[in-house]
């Protein structure tokens, strides 16, 4: 448990902290190990905020709960409301950093877009996050308090159906504390979320993509292609350097799909850059024998950004070319722009930071 204890409050947070491990403790403070379900049960789908509240616990473990953790909570310090009904918010972490989630609305259900570090290392010439640098990993309760913050905030009868990791920061720089977010989310007696509903996104960290495979948590695994040279993807994403194009491939045919399952690769389309149809065909080339999917994303815009979205037309021309040649290839039209909560619109700076109010809901 050490690696996940918060960095400024030596209290252990109870969301840091896997069923298996809390059974192991209460065993350890002489209570039964069942005790550790109904806390689960308590925290993540009763939502209560302190272990006096927990009816069917008893006295002893109440109060030995009390006298070893806390019971985190992320309050929105901004809500930021977009005309598509999704919503951005930035949370403060007990140091006094800052992180951010996006909530989105579809048809039926939402999701849920976490961070997994504050900033990022990876460095991707496209993305407002690596701006910031890497300033630390989060530790699982904190990934785990932005889903319980933004469940709080589901309309009437709303249903939080998926998560991805797709907001600050590289899942798999942060591995240990992602799989341990993973095992609370999927945890039948806590959130019980369907291991399909649950999508890790990487910039392509081959050990850990290998490893990922291996994990008995099977979360769906979407790789960051964006480029389909090694010298546009070098360019664009440093991290190329290590692990290029023709390793990264050889990784994801080796990568062990369940049933039914393919690889998302996404692809964001940046005019001039990556979006010619001689790159859609390059891309069929490159993972032709892969059991994959293709979520195009049109570039996100910020100020001062040097990459540009593409033409509309330009966009459709390279969808048509993937889905005439039966890839299935899916249009991200990204959530959340009017509040740079889009996908690489992530950055906790003086800027972006606009209260809600100034925004229509
Ligand atoms: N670090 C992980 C997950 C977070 S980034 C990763 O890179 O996969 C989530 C997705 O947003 C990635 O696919 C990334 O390529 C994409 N992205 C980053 N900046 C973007 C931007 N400005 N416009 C569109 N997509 C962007
Ligand atoms: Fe990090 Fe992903 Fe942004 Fe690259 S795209 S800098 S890996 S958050």
């Amino acid at each position: 448990m050490s690696d996940s204890i918060s960095p400024s409050n030596p209290i252990p947070l109870i969301q840091d902290v896997t069923r298996q491990e809390l059974r192991e403790w209460m065993v350890s403070q002489d209570l039964p190990a069942y005790r550790a379900d109904q806390v689960y049960t308590w925290l993540y789908q009763r939502r209560v905020a302190g272990f006096g509240e927990m009816a069917n616990l008893g006295k002893p473990a109440k109060f030995a709960l009390g006298a070893h953790f806390r019971i985190g909570r992320l309050e929105p310090a901004e809500a930021l409301h977009s005309k598509d009904g999704s919503i951005k918010y930035r949370f403060v972490l007990d140091d006094g950093r800052s992180i951010e989630s996006v909530l989105m609305e579809h048809a039926d259900h939402h999701t849920v877009c976490v961070s997994s570090q504050v900033g990022c290392a990876m460095g991707c010439d496209f993305c407002q996050t690596a701006k910031m640098g890497l300033v630390r990993n989060l530790t699982p309760g904190e990934i785990v308090m932005q889903v319980l913050a933004a469940r709080c905030d589901l309309p009437d009868g709303g249903n939080l159906r998926n998560i991805v990791f797709m907001g600050m920061g590289e899942p798999f720089h942060n591995y240990a504390n992602v799989m341990r977010a993973l095992e609370i989310f999927t945890d039948e007696y806590g959130f019980n979320f369907s291991q399909r509903r649950i999508t890790v996104s990487t910039s392509g960290l081959l050990p850990q993509i290998r490893k990922f495979g291996q994990e008995r948590v099977k979360a769906n695994l979407a790789v960051s292609l964006n480029g389909v040279t090694d010298e546009v993807r070098t360019q664009l994403m440093p991290v190329n350097r290590t692990y290029n194009l023709q390793r990264l491939v050889e990784a994801c045919k080796a990568y062990p799909l369940a049933s039914h399952r393919r690889i998302t690769f996404e692809y964001i389309l940046m005019k001039g850059v990556t979006d010619s149809v001689d790159d859609a065909k390059r891309l069929i080339r490159l993972l032709h024998g892969l059991k994959f999917k293709v979520n195009l994303i049109p570039y996100n815009e910020a100020p001062g950004s040097k990459y540009q979205r593409p033409d509309w037309e330009d966009v459709r021309a390279f969808q048509q070319h993937l889905l005439g040649r039966g890839v299935v290839a899916t249009l991200r039209i990204s959530k959340g722009q009017d509040v740079q909560g889009a996908c690489g619109q992530l950055i906790v700076s003086k800027s972006t930071a606009r209260p809600a109010e100034a925004l229509p809901a």
